[in-house]
């Protein structure tokens, strides 16, 4: 009999060729008998780490998961795979459960799905009858952070866990999550009870989904300009209030859109019936408060849109972390709304708990500073989870806008005097309205006199907006006070006031074009859709999810290679055998008359296609990397501004200010001995050459601190040109 390994398990279940990174490390740890402990991402690849040890060990393994909506998906998409794999939880009736127990003691069950109230009480999984008989071989803790109370989903029956350990001590335990703090993390460890586990982290970057902010001017056009280029794509869009997720459904639906709200006020059968009809693809858009998205897995969302912003960062991510889990190309967009802020700081402040408020308001700035910065997102991201991401994404609008440069050095100036002649008390209304010398009552008598008084007539009121946003973005004016919002000046306004400093604000060119779907070039639109069509006809007779039948990456390969035959899809990503066996056959009918109607031949499959193709890290979507937010860092080194000042001036990192730099120095344009020591440049030339990684973190390590980022950076962007 041939002897299976985690590879060969990967490729005959799930249809895949390799493994992301840490699976295998888990699996191997697992297998050598030993506790694990998992931090991966949502969309990560998490399921595998256990799923794969329990079909290679002999006994049962038993998996822990909260969410009962999400059991039966795992547990479908098992089955759908040729695995047998069962749940218990309290939803279910008596005879369904007996049925189960009943296959639990034949040993029929390789993998059980149980809530976590079935550790307690005298019914518990530790005195039940197949326990008992069966063998157990490893126990998986899914979403582990609801053991902890530091976590931000605590749940007291998880806390009967720590038994685990107890009752079986030679058992290994796997305990998974995707919340990355590190005070949780400790904690998960010492409830669990875990011996001494291998700790796999993994990069919280999903280089799939591309950030994307917008202001929220003409919300609504721009969003059915968006969802029009994403036809037939499932995506969430977030509001704020329950009322304006019924109101924006209904308009979407006037519009043409298949879109249905969600929200906790909602009956919970209607709202269990939307969700299905979302996981079924029978309803293309969800619009819904922050309560919907808990115990979705659904692989192929393609977009989340916020139509206001978050409360915090941290749920920024989980919410448009629930894009793209299949890996493929989503958009993850936010409509920002200054509007918002005095609802969302009311929401922050917590009565009677003041330590606890502050901390939600400063987290509430930082996702506002977020939205505004104009270097990249994922960057800021990364940084915000304690994660380095030393190079610029080339996935967000930052990266990915040209932008024009304008210098309003005036205008800001007068921005700046007419908040100190307010004696800093006043906010972005009343500055505006001062500044076009309104007639308005709110303008009060002293207010006419001033100097400022209709000092910025010639421009609109949402320019003066929009540039006291700008100005606080860079640093020269702060928020202050709660609720009321007052603009104070900074130690930076002096320099502008005197005019040593000029004031530039970049525009994204208005010519954007939205990009929409998933498509890499080479997939043939046409044949996808009809081929989800087949999936979705394939789902519905078997009552499942689609996603659960082929996930969309799956579908993307067939229609770039047009395999014809059962043999061809073996090296299709996603097609095990028993996959090829239920739905193979009717893929291929598709795919052959389709190629006979329009006279294709196949194409060559590639071994070692990897995940779907993305951007690379770093390049820009014009390719050429000069764009003018570039430019006017060179235009300021040009006149003669050291880094530091530049990233001063702008607002920005020096680090980004460097890689702008960089663009140039491998053009070219700019010598590299004007920018690096050149007693330097030699061995760092050395360095880069020998090391294997290309990493900037290990060639600086090799090299040791004296020599700067900024020095490796330009002399690799030197070698690259040359
Ligand atoms: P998580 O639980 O971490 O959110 P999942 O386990 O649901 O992630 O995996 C996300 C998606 O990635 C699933 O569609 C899964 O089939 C796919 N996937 C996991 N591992 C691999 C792999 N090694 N190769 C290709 N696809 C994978
Ligand atoms: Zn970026």
């Amino acid at each position: 009999m041939k002897t299976h390994t985690p590879e060969s398990v990967l490729k005959q279940y799930f249809g895949y060729d390799s493994f992301r990174p840490n699976q295998k490390k888990a699996i191997d740890t697992i297998l050598d008998g030993k506790d694990v402990f998992t931090l991966m991402p949502t969309g990560g690849g998490k399921s595998l780490c256990y799923q794969i040890p329990a079909l290679l060990l002999p006994g049962l393994t038993v998996v822990v998961s909260p969410l009962i909506a999400l059991m039966k998906d795992q547990v479908d998409a098992l089955r759908a795979n040729g695995i047998s794999a069962d749940y218990l939880n309290s939803s279910m009736s008596m005879a369904e459960q007996w049925k189960v127990t009943e296959k639990l003691k034949k040993g029929e069950t390789k993998i059980l799905y149980l809530a976590p109230e079935r550790f307690k009480g005298r019914d518990s999984f530790f005195n039940s009858t197949y326990a008992k008989q069966q063998e157990i071989s490893l126990f998986a803790v899914d979403e582990a952070h609801c053991v902890s109370h530091w976590g931000h989903d605590f749940r007291p029956d998880y806390l009967q866990l720590s038994m685990l350990k107890k009752k079986y001590p030679k058992v290994p335990v796997i305990a998974l999550t995707a919340s990355a703090d590190t005070t949780t993390r400790a904690d998960i460890v010492d409830k669990l009870k875990l011996q001494n586990p291998e700790t796999l982290v993994s990069s919280f970057n999903r280089s799939n989904i591309r950030y994307e902010i917008r202001q929220a001017n003409d919300d609504f056009d721009e969003l059915i300009e968006f969802l029009n280029a994403y036809k037939k794509e499932s995506g969430i869009i977030y509001t704020l209030k329950r009322s304006s997720t019924e109101d924006l459904a209904s308009r979407l639906k006037e519009e043409g859109f298949n879109a249905l709200p969600y929200h906790a006020g909602l009956a919970p059968d209607k709202r269990a019936r939307t969700q299905e009809l979302f996981l079924k693809d029978e309803v293309q858009i969800i619009v819904a408060t922050i309560a919907f998205g808990m115990g979705i897995d659904k692989s192929n969302v393609r977009f989340v849109v916020h139509m206001n912003m978050p409360k915090n960062i941290e749920s920024y991510y989980q919410e448009t972390g629930r894009a793209g889990r299949d890996g493929l190309a989503s958009t993850a967009l936010l409509f920002l709304n200054h509007g918002d802020m005095s609802t969302l700081r009311y929401f922050a402040t917590i009565d009677g708990n003041e330590a606890q408020t502050e901390i939600m308001l400063k987290k509430l700035e930082q996702m506002l500073e977020f939205c505004e910065i104009k270097t990249c997102r994922r960057q800021y991201l990364m940084n915000y989870f304690g994660e380095a991401h030393p190079d610029t994404c080339g996935n967000c609008d930052v990266c990915l806008d040209e932008y024009d440069a304008f210098d309003y050095t005036i205008e800001a100036q007068k921005v700046i005097s007419a908040v100190a002649r307010l004696r800093q008390q006043y906010g972005a209304e009343i500055i505006t309205l001062l500044l076009k010398g309104s007639k308005s009552k709110k303008v009060q008598f002293w207010m006419q006199d001033l100097p400022t008084y209709g000092a910025g007539q010639d421009k609109p009121a949402d320019f003066w907006k929009d540039l006291i946003n700008e100005l606080t973005a860079q640093g020269y004016l702060r928020r202050d006070g709660n609720p009321h919002q007052v603009y104070k000046l900074t130690d930076k306004c002096r320099d502008l006031i005197k005019g040593d400093k000029t004031f530039t604000v970049l525009k994204a060119r208005s010519d954007r074009k939205e990009t929409g779907t998933s498509d890499d070039e080479s997939m043939d639109r046409k044949l996808f859709e009809l081929l989800r069509t087949e999936r979705k006809r394939i789902a519905d007779s078997n009552g499942v999810a689609p996603f659960i039948v082929l996930s969309d990456s799956t579908l993307h390969e067939l229609a770039t290679y047009y395999p014809q035959d059962l043999e061809s899809l073996q090296h299709i990503s996603g097609f095990g055998v028993q996959k090829i066996q239920s739905y193979g056959q009717a893929m291929i009918d598709v795919i052959g008359s389709y190629c006979r109607e329009h006279h294709i031949k196949p194409k060559p499959i590639p071994k070692n296609k990897g995940r779907s193709p993305r951007p690379k890290s770093g390049s820009s979507k014009k390719g050429s990397g000069v764009n003018s937010s570039n430019n006017v860092s060179l235009q300021m080194y040009r006149a003669g501004k050291s880094i530091e000042a530049i990233a001063n001036e702008r607002g920005i990192k020096p680090s980004t200010v460097e890689s702008h730099l960089a663009v140039y120095v491998e053009r070219g344009m700019l010598n590299l001995e004007d920018m690096v020591d050149k007693s330097k440049i030699p061995a760092i030339r050395e360095a880069i050459k020998e090391n294997e990684t290309g990493l900037l973190r290990d060639i600086r390590d090799s090299l040791g601190s004296q020599y700067g980022y900024g020095e490796i950076r330009f002399v690799m962007a030197e070698m690259k040109g040359n």
